[in-house]
């Protein structure tokens, strides 16, 4: 690295005049007022104080996707920053955005099509041109195709977002004709979408900080990993340091959240849902609930309820909730649950956020929908300063040929043992390819995934995936030659996301909506293609036409339908390409969506019904009904998809907005009482569960929680030397109290058995964890991630990169996940990644 000395900065100075930062709010003067700071958005060589190339773009470190920029010097991306013109991030990055520039150089990259050339996980390949890639491939996917089999082709995907998602999943695998197609929700936030889809409708939250008074957070790791992170990390600190903002974490283990919080409270693991449960009955028996919300609440079976009655129905069900019960089974002293409860209550605006603490449970669903109650009944729900129904923009995009075939399916992307999969159970993909009873897939494409590594289960991941008479051929594209890239039958280079096009967009904080673009930055290196562009090629091979060639092609028809964007000035692809972001500056926020009133007008188009039993207006004709005989006979709860044709809410003698449903058919009440999940044989209503496997432990049995922390993405950067050499070893953390009851002391390695599984990992003694409880991060333990992430050459690898012989650490971590079954939530399948008991002893 250069050093940056007085003389360069000087030189820089007089070059440029002026030194540039990232962020808003930083204009002024520094190095004691020799050089003025400016807002961010340029960039200079610091030793030629040349001005470096600005390419807006995206970041796609994480699922967050910050708006940033990327400064371009001879070719090569050499810095990133936050993009101030956006309203989401602000101008500012986080150390995962800023490691971008590893994603694209790192030394064992992938760069050219790999074909095996020994037994299938040998590690053995050699190097094929791309047409003989291609011509195989489609070939192979044809034949399917021809031979009446379509669904025989499984696509499985991970963190593919934006244009990056619907090109491959809509566009290509809906006119190839196969509808197994599997993501990755189940193992991030799958029970935490579907308690919302049961309780307000679709999901995704945001969260208020900018307006909000009172902050109570149940398990996420908003400053350190979130799903918005960024947007949200700064404004809650801002809220926290300029207007004392309180905010009390409830954690297993004092996470970097809860060590910046007002109050980091201790609970169990698992028990969230008590304290939840507790808060919400002080409200309830003390009257601190907001009268009107119940309006808008369903706590009944007749939807026409009073509001008398809906408020003792929810107080009958909470009153034995007790803090005194919650206390004895979750740690969190009574006291305390009173005391955050009445504040929550009589905070002018309060906001409660939640994640996969809360979420990643036996118990999760139940959990969230818990989390959404305290929020609702104390009118923190789409308001100021709440948790509010999140606003991401809506992209238009062609959607391939008019007429495609009906698509066909193995049933094998929602496992068997939940009741409520809207978002799949892809952690037991595998395990049903096993089975075979649902039938077996031919070609396994795996895209923006790694299989092996980040589900449970991760030996049965490798026999399944490494046996060819369960998968006869197996293909990935990837950027990393990873754990599961190694039983790929084919591997295609992808780019980067700093060499790609996609058009893209996450929730703003601020309740607007920003557009966003993502747009090559730099050449892609080697013979490295989009996968999405693999895929053009592909239909074109099959002679199975997409209407477009590229996915250059594909955004730019995205911009010119999606309204809005269509009419910038110069065109929308043309003003994304220059500026990066949109926003419409007169859009208002969006609060109190759910208060509106339809108009009449809606009422009276043709194929709208008023459903009596659940005061629904719907529209039959968006869902499966044959005719409208068939709809009105079956009612909106019960045709399939009626959802789809929701319109509006009567309540009393209005019909409101309501809050609009989503994957199920509920009705436009913020649903604290479910029939839904009545019918499916659970509780109606939030109730406790114990976590069954947590009932009778012996003394050295604990339970297993997994984490993340602010320098790693999941599985997708132990490659990145700046990251990796920030966080390269994850040690056990375990209570003082209890390692002393186990004999363990700090640094000792210690040996964790499940029931599927064993490992041995370092102890990390201390206070920050709650007795009983054992806690391993994600990210490490890496088998095949390159020198920097394994430190393992990989197949590819090259010694082009001169930091190689600075790097100094030799250990990578150990994996928690070779311990932890893929047991789903019995309700939403979500991955019950917080609820593994392992037995642990001296190594
Ligand atoms: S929070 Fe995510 S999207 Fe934002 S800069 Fe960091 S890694 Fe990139």
């Amino acid at each position: 690295m250069k050093k940056i000395s007085r003389r360069n900065v000087l030189k820089l100075a007089a070059a440029s005049g002026a030194l540039l930062t990232a962020g808003k709010g930083m204009v002024g003067n520094a190095l004691a007022g020799s050089v003025e700071l400016a807002m961010g958005g340029r960039d200079f060589n610091p030793d030629t104080g040349k001005e470096r190339k600005a390419v807006p773009t995206v970041c796609y470190s994480c699922v967050t996707r910050d708006p940033k920029i990327a400064f371009v010097e001879d070719g090569r991306v050499v810095k990133i920053e936050g993009q101030p013109n956006s309203i989401r991030s602000l101008g500012k990055i986080c150390a995962k955005g800023q490691a971008g520039v590893n994603q694209v150089y790192f030394p064992d990259r992938i760069l050219y099509p790999l074909k095996r050339a020994g037994k299938r996980g040998d590690g053995k390949y050699k190097r094929i041109s791309w047409d003989e890639a291609l011509t195989d491939l489609a070939a192979r996917m044809k034949k399917l195709r021809d031979d009446g089999h379509p669904e025989k082709l499984m696509y499985h995907y991970g963190r593919a977002k934006g244009s990056s998602s619907s090109l491959p999943k809509t566009v290509f695998m809906g006119t190839y004709g196969s509808k197994t197609i599997s993501g990755h929700t189940s193992i991030c936030e799958g029970g935490k979408w579907v308690a919302q889809e049961l309780t307000w409708g679709n999901h995704y939250d945001n969260w208020d900080f900018d307006n909000t008074d009172y902050v109570l957070n149940f398990g996420s790791g908003v400053l350190e990993a979130h799903t918005n992170h960024i947007p949200t990390a700064q404004r809650l600190v801002k809220a926290m340091v300029e207007r004392n903002v309180p905010c009390i974490t409830f954690d297993v283990r004092l996470s970097y959240t809860a060590a910046k919080s007002t109050k980091w409270e201790p609970v169990r693991p698992g028990t969230d849902l008590a304290v939840l449960l507790a808060m919400n009955n002080v409200i309830m028996q003390e009257n601190l609930y907001d009268r009107e919300a119940f309006t808008f609440i369903r706590t009944t079976e007749d939807v026409n309820a009073p509001l008398d009655e809906k408020i003792a129905a929810l107080k009958k069900h909470l009153i034995s909730y007790t803090p005194e019960w919650a206390e004895k089974i979750s740690g969190v002293s009574a006291a305390n649950i009173k005391k955050y409860a009445r504040e929550f209550a009589k905070a002018k605006a309060a906001c409660i956020i939640s994640y996969r603490g809360l979420v990643a449970h036996y118990n999760g669903t139940d959990g969230e929908r818990a989390a959404q109650m305290l929020g609702m009944i104390t009118g923190n729900i789409n308001s100021p300063g709440g948790r509010c129904k999140a606003v991401a923009p809506h992209w238009k995009y062609p959607k391939g040929p008019k007429v495609k075939p009906k698509g066909k399916q193995l049933k094998i992307t929602n496992g068997t043992l939940s009741a409520l999969p809207n978002h799949g159970e892809c952690q037991s993909v595998l395990k049903m390819i096993k089975d075979g009873s649902h039938g077996r897939p031919d070609i396994y494409l795996w895209y923006c995934y790694n299989p092996v590594y980040v589900n449970g289960e991760c030996q049965e991941n490798i026999d399944v995936l490494s046996d060819e008479k369960l998968m006869p051929f197996t293909v990935t594209s990837n950027i990393v030659y990873d754990e599961s890239s190694r039983l790929a039958d084919l591997i295609l280079p992808d780019t980067s996301y700093l060499e790609r096009w996609d058009w893209d967009g996450n929730v703003a904080p601020t309740q607007q909506t920003e557009f966003e673009l993502r747009q090559p930055v730099v050449t892609p290196l080697g013979e490295c293609r989009n996968f999405s562009d693999i895929l053009c090629d592909l239909a074109k091979r099959m002679e199975m036409p997409l209407g477009f060639d590229t996915m250059e092609e594909f955004v730019k028809l995205s911009c010119e339908m999606t309204p809005t964007v269509k009419d910038l000035p110069g065109g929308g692809f043309e003003y994304l390409k220059k500026h990066g972001v949109y926003h419409d500056p007169n859009e208002k926020p969006d609060f109190y969506s759910h208060k509106k009133i339809v108009k009449d007008a809606d009422l009276k188009k043709e194929g709208i019904l008023f459903d009596e039993a659940t005061g629904v207006y719907w529209n039959w004709k968006k869902s499966k009904a044959k005719d409208e005989a068939e709809a009105m006979a079956k009612g909106y709860a019960k045709m399939a998809y009626s959802y789809k044709g929701y319109v509006g809410q009567k309540i009393g003698d209005k019909v409101y907005k309501g809050f609009k449903p989503d994957k199920v058919n509920k009705t436009g009440y913020f649903e604290l009482y479910s029939t839904i999940l009545k019918e499916k044989g659970f509780e109606p209503f939030p109730s406790w569960k114990a976590i069954p496997e947590h009932q009778e432990l012996t003394k050295n049995q604990l339970t297993l929680t997994t984490y993340k922390v602010p320098v790693q993405i999941h599985s997708r950067s132990t490659h990145c030397k700046w990251l990796t050499e920030m966080f390269h070893d994850n040690p056990a953390w375990i209570n003082s109290k209890t390692a002393a009851s186990l004999g363990i002391k700090d640094g000792d390695l210690v040996k964790l058995t499940s029931k599927i599984g064993e490992i041995s990992i370092k102890a990390y003694v201390n206070e920050m964890i709650v007795p009983g409880s054992i806690a391993i991060s994600y990210h490490l333990g890496r088998t095949e991630s390159g020198r920097y992430g394994s430190g393992k050459k990989s197949i590819m690898g090259s010694d082009n990169d001169p930091d190689l012989k600075l790097k100094w650490w030799d250990t990578y971590g150990v994996h928690p996940n070779w311990l932890i079954a893929n047991a789903p939530d019995p309700i939403s399948g979500q991955h019950r990644w917080m609820d593994e008991v392992v037995t642990v002893s001296k190594a």
